[in-house]
């Protein structure tokens, strides 16, 4: 624990320990391979939670610990059943006053996605920081006992309160909003393109360099999301590219979506084909969303020029990834109609 004066920017917030829960669902940080020299083929979620926290003797002096396994998943394999459980967990447990803070050790794939849903969703201002690792936990070199011991440094530091759902990574802390996976082995993966990390930490010094400004979770109108896994309202990504054509938009039309995201070539454009079959799409009420492919860079809503007239709504800074979880937020919270939802997209 950082014992720094309480007028010192490293000082915690609390007397004694800081009571973290810890919330483990799978991923390669809970992954195991056959020997330690082997990091891509290994099986994901296998390790326990216990064996997780054992392996980090150090989180004693930093927190007191209360773990749960909530699932043990590839998160690949991430589902709407686990997204509803683990916001309604979150938010149960921060409403105690017994739990001063909130870690949830996740796989790398979907990271993004699910710590947008709960900077959405989670009904407090007390910190809670996803963590993951890129080597299995039996890797030489495994880095994910220092995510998680940093991960549980941040989520007890008064700093990190009000700053919404964070991503702690390889010493840098990012906001969930921004957040996204870039690498598919670098074990510094975790980005925030175009706007950077919001902080770092080491050694149990933990430092912010600026702060979010979109609102997020107590500041949003979205309540804890959908009660239960069905009440999620069907949304899909499809992606524009040369040859593109509207298949899939047709086959999702007639399958009853009630959105569709499209991953745009650059600022969001799209094949005409593929786009013919998103207007008329959202002639019959799916709500379509442009975003981008690219990985950076926001898409500019067109007006009057062609997203108002074809009844699109733009996705702004965010990926098609995180656009498909805020539009599902946004219909099941009962948002219609391309003027609500482009507000609820120019908003978070
Ligand atoms: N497939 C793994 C997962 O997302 C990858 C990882 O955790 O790095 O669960």
């Amino acid at each position: 624990m950082n014992t720094s004066p309480a007028s010192s920017p490293f000082s915690t917030l609390y007397a004694a320990l800081p009571r973290i829960a810890v919330l483990a669902t799978g991923g390669t940080i809970a992954g195991s391979a056959q020997d330690a020299t082997s990091t891509a083929g290994y099986q994901a979620g296998v390790v326990g939670v216990g064996q997780l926290l054992a392996a980090v003797p150090a989180l004693s002096t930093v927190a007191n610990i209360h773990a749960e396994q909530i699932a043990s998943v590839d998160s690949k394999d991430m589902s709407l059943a686990l997204w509803t459980t683990l916001v309604q967990r979150v938010n149960a447990l921060l409403a105690t006053e017994d739990i001063d803070g909130v870690v949830i050790t996740h796989g790398t794939d979907t990271l993004e996605e699910t710590a947008y849903l709960l900077h959405l969703t989670v009904r407090s201002t007390k910190p809670v920081v996803l963590t993951a690792a890129m080597r299995p936990s039996s890797a030489l070199s495994a880095d994910g006992p220092l995510n998680l011991l940093n991960a549980v440094s941040v989520a007890g530091h008064r700093a990190a309160h009000g700053q919404g759902v964070l991503v702690v990574f390889n010493n840098r802390i990012h906001s969930a909003r921004d957040v996204v996976k870039t690498s598919t082995f670098a074990v510094d993966t975790f980005q925030s393109p175009e706007v950077g990390a919001l902080g770092w930490v080491q050694d149990g010094r933990v430092e912010f360099q600026r702060s979010v400004v979109r609102p997020h979770t107590v500041a949003t109108e979205f309540a804890s999301g959908p009660a239960s896994a069905d009440a999620w309202p069907a949304v899909e990504i499809v992606t524009s590219y040369a040859g593109a054509t509207r298949t899939i938009v047709d086959a999702l039309v007639q399958a009853g979506v009630r959105g569709i995201v499209v991953a745009g070539t650059g600022n969001g454009s799209i094949h005409a084909a593929l786009q013919q079959g998103l207007a008329d799409a959202a002639s019959q009420g799916v709500a379509v969303v442009r975003a981008s492919r690219v990985g950076s860079g926001h898409v500019m809503h067109n007006g009057a020029a062609s997203d108002d007239a074809l009844g699109f709504v733009t996705a702004n800074s965010l990926n098609p990834y995180k656009a498909r979880v805020l539009l599902m937020l946004a219909l099941a919270a009962g948002g219609t109609g391309p003027a609500e939802l482009q507000r609820v997209f120019d908003l978070y």
